[in-house]
């Protein structure tokens, strides 16, 4: 019997390069046939070949209430009737921006995008714009988007694929971003110290997960937020992919005890349609057009049917969501390492709120750089994968992407992940 996922993946790389639209769906790392999805409900996922999966990949954080969210799937059927694109602004619009300053107060206003791409470098573009400086801070292994100055020692498919940075970026873009080490304050300190006049903004993810899930050190976020503002620079928190995730108001508000200037949001806020968004301050975010010299513009920004996923998902997502996510991850990640454990498989677990991965490798203490992760034993991953895959779990392929749960994934769904668990793990432990 033809296997349907090769037919369509040979299918596919004639016509779309590599046979994918975004990198990773390639399975460059973990190698074998990438499953074609068409379609999914609740924790499964259903490939051309009609296997069911359990899905741990969410769509890459949107999907928190699981997929096709009765609620959800109706404010979009609903929007679209009355129209797919308008090109004029709508009051969901400001309802969904209103929604946001209501769980992120130190959000004042908020500019809708498409992409988080799109979110991140439109906060740098506008950082540059208000303080009239070139430089930027990023830190190795973070991903923030495929804009050109963001590419530099990026996570996810970069470090997936091993690639340090990306053809196509002139010299001069990439020397205006200084690539520091993660969680290193006296490095950030330095860059400080020598370019003080020139630096912008520092951006950071606020937690960082496209390494796998490398949480900030307790006080990283609030001390980058002073010696940023001492400098008279600014610092743009990368929510987009915790935010709205591992709590109402992100990881910054696990803690709010700082407050960024400009922050970054993405994947949940648009429910699965495309849309991301940028917030902060209103003496800053004022700076943008037409109120301000910063231009950002957009045909489908604010798009009626993305906004209306976005606010169905953000109406859905109440305490109780969070709590089961927050249940779920942990049951999750317990099961994985205990596994793991049994099959004598030396590891570690990433956990960042409902987020989480896996470090394969003998660890005395927890990663916290690029540098770090880059040390395990990647290559324990890939069977522990397939292994998985073949028992109809569906994990990020990448051991350098985080794990995501739905508040859809039952004792069900989680039972069959835990069913799954050790066989992969000898498989981990055979590499
Ligand atoms: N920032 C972070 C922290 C991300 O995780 C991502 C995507 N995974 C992006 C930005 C870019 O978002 P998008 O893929 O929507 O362009």
């Amino acid at each position: 019997m033809a296997d349907v996922n090769l037919v369509e993946f040979e299918r596919a790389r004639r016509v779309i390069p590599g046979g994918v639209n975004s990198p990773v769906r390639a399975f460059g790392s973990v190698g074998g046939t990438p499953r074609f999805m068409v379609s999914a409900r609740g924790p499964y996922i259903t490939d051309a070949d009609g296997r069911e999966y359990v899905d741990l990949v969410a769509s890459w954080g949107p999907a928190i209430l699981g997929h096709a969210h009765p609620s959800v799937v109706a404010a979009v059927q609903e929007a679209a009737a009355r129209g797919l694109s308008f090109g004029a602004s709508t009051p969901a619009e400001t309802a969904l921006a209103e929604a946001v300053r209501a769980r992120v107060p130190i959000v004042d206003k908020l500019r809708l995008v498409s992409t988080g791409t799109e979110a991140t470098m439109t906060a740098i573009r506008l950082a540059r714009g208000f303080t009239g400086r070139p430089l930027l801070i990023k830190f190795a292994g973070h991903y923030h988007g495929h804009s050109d100055g963001l590419l530099a020692e990026a996570g996810s498919g970069l470090a997936t694929l091993a690639m340090p940075g990306s053809a196509g970026v002139t010299e001069a873009t990439a020397a205006q971003t200084l690539v520091l080490p993660y969680n290193d304050l006296p490095a950030v300190r330095a860059a400080f110290e020598h370019h003080g006049p020139d630096i912008a903004a520092v951006i950071t993810e606020a937690a960082a997960a496209n390494m796998g899930v490398v949480p900030p050190d307790p006080g990283f976020n609030a001390a980058l937020v002073d010696l940023a503002h001492e400098y008279g620079a600014l610092v743009i928190l990368d929510e987009v992919l915790t935010g709205f995730r591992v709590g109402p108001a992100g990881f910054w508000g696990l803690d709010r005890s700082y407050t960024p200037d400009l922050l970054t949001f993405g994947k949940v806020i648009g429910g699965g349609m495309p849309l991301a968004a940028l917030g902060g301050r209103a003496e800053i975010m004022d700076y943008l057009a037409p109120s301000g010299p910063v231009y950002q513009a957009g045909t489908l920004s604010g798009n009626p049917v993305a906004v209306a996923a976005g606010l169905a998902t953000l109406a859905a997502a109440d305490d109780a969501v969070y709590a089961r996510l927050d249940e779920t991850a942990a049951i999750i990640s317990k099961a994985v390492s205990d596994a793991l454990t049994n099959a004598g498989v030396a590891h570690r677990v990433q956990r960042a709120g409902n987020l989480f991965s896996f470090v394969f490798g003998s660890f005395e203490t927890a990663p916290r750089t690029y540098a770090d992760v880059l040390r395990q034993e990647a290559w324990r991953y890939r069977p522990f994968f397939h292994a998985m895959l073949d028992a109809g779990v569906s994990l990020p392929p990448s051991v350098f992407e985080a794990w995501f749960v739905t508040a859809a994934h039952d004792e069900a769904a989680v039972a069959r992940i835990l069913e799954a668990l050790p066989a992969a793990a000898r498989a981990a432990a055979a590499a």
